[in-house]
């Protein structure tokens, strides 16, 4: 698990907001691709910020598998070793 708070607090959190925990389990275990340049797996999803989606930015403040695209980086997913984008390569 990679989340930002503990995880006594999700679960707290979570009887609150039925569906949370379940939520963020299934994003801790998606599987994303290693990164292409140094291969590490210390990787996340970039979501597009949206001014109507509180939502998502609200789980990427628990867990690190998801994060907001900064604005001068491209890509799908994102290397927290290498600090950039980059796409899925193809195999
Ligand atoms: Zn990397």
């Amino acid at each position: 698990m990679t989340l930002h708070i503990p995880f006594s607090e999700l679960q707290q959190r979570g009887r609150k907001n039925p569906g949370l925990v379940n939520k963020i389990i299934l994003l801790e275990h998606k599987p994303l691709p290693n990164c292409p340049h140094c291969g590490s797996g210390d990787t996340a999803e970039l979501y597009a910020g949206s001014l109507n989606d509180r939502y998502t930015p609200y789980l990427a403040s628990i867990t690190s598998r998801l994060k907001l695209r900064p604005n001068d980086v491209w890509g799908k997913y994102w290397c927290y070793r290498c600090s950039c984008g980059f796409s899925e390569v193809q195999s």
